[in-house]
């Protein structure tokens, strides 16, 4: 479960039961001074246990161990409030930092509710479906204190310099890490090999696909030999799979333009008809956890294409429905 990867530099494979995930790639930076822990696992037993057993493989020291959060979903900051001790210093963007000590609040997980409501998830699912939601079941359940990272901020772990690299999309704060001496980069959620990293729907960010493409091309221009990703296996080749995930994305725009030739449509009914990587027989039979992600893929290429002018947002009694433009 433990590997060293680079000197000093070890992935700890932290187990999602159930998730096709299967885990979160967690990384331990050891140095004499301070040690990073960069990413977590989601608040649940399993998780814990995983991430603790290879902390302790490590001869790691909490109170010498701070920790850096490269987004805020709970399968990567689920388990800071178990790590963080009144010493060790918790890492993450402005935005994403605030959202992990909303999600652990009254309020977050109705609104969200309320958005997805709105782009057409029938009421009678979305209680439920938001009950069920991972990245409620699983997130941290404390606020932390966070110390702020943006473009351009260092963070020093033994010999490695780091570089924040904001690159919102997946998250409004996603971030990667960027050392230009040994040419790697933990890109978090940002950039996957085996999967296609999903883009979240937010009220925080308005064409989040929008911006994970212009992310994709910051990446895209930085000398990069090894890439520590959040989840699955290490990229060798970057630049190639910058290159398929862009090209999945243009798919996926031009398959939901396709979509939309048959009249208007809401989020869900869009997505009720693209095409899936899962193992269900028919969209009915989608667990709603995946309904919600689903919907949300959908909304983000909707909210791209409307952004670049190629579909009309219609929004009545509170309810978004899209249509192609005249245009097209
Ligand atoms: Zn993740």
């Amino acid at each position: 479960m433990v590997q060293e990867i680079l000197p000093g530099i070890y992935r700890i494979k932290v187990l999602l039961p159930r998730s096709p995930l299967e885990a979160t790639n967690s990384y331990l930076i050891k140095s004499r001074e301070r040690n990073l822990l960069v990413d977590t696992g989601w608040n649940r037993e399993e998780s814990r246990k995983a991430l603790f057993d290879g902390l302790a493989a490590l001869d790691v020291v909490l109170e010498e161990t701070d920790i850096l959060l490269t987004h805020l979903h709970a399968d990567h900051s689920g388990l800071t409030g178990a790590v963080a001790t009144e010493k060790s210093k918790i890492y993450c963007s402005r935005i994403d930092s605030e959202i992990v000590n909303a999600m652990a609040g009254a309020t977050y997980w109705p609104d969200i509710g309320v958005m997805f409501g709105a782009h057409g998830f029938p009421a009678e699912d979305l209680v439920q479906a938001m009950r069920s939601h991972p990245g409620r079941r699983y997130c941290t359940r404390k606020p932390q204190v966070f110390t702020t990272l943006s473009e351009g901020d260092v963070v020093e772990v033994g010999d490695y310099r780091f570089t924040c690299v904001e690159t919102p999309g997946h998250t409004p704060g996603q971030v990667c890490l960027y050392e230009p001496k040994h040419k790697i980069l933990f890109s978090g959620d940002h950039i996957l090999d085996d999967i296609t990293p999903n883009i979240t729907f937010e009220k925080y960010i308005e064409d989040p696909l929008g911006h994970y493409l212009k992310s994709l091309d910051k990446i895209d221009r930085l000398d990069i030999s090894l890439v520590l990703t959040g989840h699955k296996r290490l990229i060798d080749d970057i630049h190639k799979r910058i290159g398929e995930l862009k090209q999945h994305h243009q798919d996926r725009l031009g398959e939901v333009l396709g979509i939309l030739r048959s009249g208007q449509m809401d989020a869900y009914q869009v997505a009720g008809q693209m095409t899936w990587d899962i193992d269900a027989e028919s969209w009915d039979l989608f667990p709603l956890a995946q309904k919600v992600f689903a919907v949300g893929e959908a909304a983000t290429h909707l909210e791209h294409l409307q952004h670049t002018g190629r579909v009309k947002r219609i929004e009545t009694n509170g309810k978004m429905f899209y249509e192609l433009t005249k245009a097209l």
